[in-house]
């Protein structure tokens, strides 16, 4: 395999053009299962190779269930969001200085008939890694402008905040189809955000913020999700043009019990505001989380504490029951 992979280190050359190529393998060891399995399994370990950044990966084979659910999840997902089966929930996210809902989050949801309802985190981390995420993150776009669209139409000022992965910064017509879906809708692009991971490899590639200075010009909301996890720096932060920086929820949960959190939200908290940028706490599970976020002046909390993830109507009635209670 070493010698297999240093092969493969010399660029191709096709027609005149030179192609770089990068290889992976996956290896299954001696079992009885058919030829096909087998295959499949080894596909699965040299994909998880490519994902670690390893040459080689030998399957697990305790991963045996795991193995042919993981290749025919990705088959399926596409099916899946055809048949329904596919659907979005919206978190609610709460001004922390009003208490009040101002939007939401819309995160994917995906019921499988047999297997019940699949984590977002495995189905999308598989779209993205197959490049098969474009049809998931219009399909989400879609409801989630057509439901902030139908509830702003109430009268009620709404927000809601799209998940963008790193791959659709990309795809050179998004902009224009995003612009195209707003005003189909009739949503104001300030009422959309979309939330941005691995940014860090984004600040580096001139494509990238191309495309997110195109969407602010738009009027759209950037914001950096999970921020503090990765990769990130300061440098990123100053040159990725967002307006709201979210801290990922891993530091939120703990900032009530341990002195290292609460210091590193607080500072984060104000080193986002000099940069006149929002920020969003993620994970507040707790009520004295939010009270000591209201004292740090973070501008909006999301987590278990303000609301799980929902559907569009209960969110709807959640507001309409806040604006009586305001009202009253
Ligand atoms: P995220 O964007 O950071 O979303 C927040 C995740 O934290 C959600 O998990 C949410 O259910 C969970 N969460 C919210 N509040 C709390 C809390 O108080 N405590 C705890 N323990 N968890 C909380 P979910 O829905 O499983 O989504 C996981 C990730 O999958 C998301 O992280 C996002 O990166 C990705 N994702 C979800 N939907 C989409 C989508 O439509 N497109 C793309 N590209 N990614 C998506
Ligand atoms: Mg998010
Ligand atoms: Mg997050």
């Amino acid at each position: 395999m070493e010698a297999l992979y240093s092969l493969f280190r010399n660029p191709a050359r096709v027609a005149c053009f030179s192609i770089d190529l990068t290889v992976t393998f996956g290896v299954e060891v001696g079992s009885g299962r058919s030829l096909a399995n087998r295959l499949a399994s080894a596909l699965v370990a040299a994909d998880e190779a490519a994902h670690d950044g390893l040459k080689w990966k030998y399957h697990d084979p305790e991963s045996l269930e795991d193995a042919s659910w993981k290749l025919s999840m990705l088959s399926q997902l596409d099916e899946a969001i055809d048949r329904g089966e596919v659907w979005v929930a919206y978190q609610p996210k709460l001004d922390v200085a009003t208490r009040r809902i101002i939007g939401a989050e819309a995160l994917a949801r995906w019921t499988h008939p047999e297997k019940g309802p699949i984590a977002a985190s495995e189905f999308v981390g598989a779209a993205e890694q197959h490049n098969r995420i474009g049809k998931l993150t219009d399909f989400v776009l879609e409801k989630a402008v057509a439901g902030a669209a139908q509830i702003n139409k109430r009268g009620i000022h709404f927000d809601v905040a799209v998940n963008l992965s790193a791959r659709s910064l990309t795809d050179k017509g998004f902009t224009l189809r995003l612009s195209a879906l707003l005003a189909r809708h009739g949503l104001a692009p300030n009422c959309l955000t979309l939330e941005l991971t691995e940014t860090a490899a984004l600040a580096d590639s001139g494509e990238a913020l191309d495309m997110i200075t195109r969407l602010r010009d738009l009027g759209v909301n950037i914001a950096i999700d999970d921020y503090g996890t990765g990769q990130s720096t300061l440098d990123y932060l100053k040159r990725i043009p967002a307006n709201e920086i979210k801290i990922d929820q891993s530091f939120v949960k703990g900032i009530v019990d341990n002195r290292s959190d609460r210091l590193m939200v607080q500072s984060t908290i104000g080193l986002a505001h000099s940069l006149g940028r929002k920020v969003v706490a993620e994970g507040v599970e707790h009520r004295d989380i939010l009270d000591l976020l209201a004292e740090f002046k973070c501008d909006i909390a999301q987590g278990f504490a303000v609301g799980r993830p929902m559907s569009l109507e209960s969110l709807a009635k959640r507001l309409a029951s806040g604006r009586r209670r305001s009202a009253a």
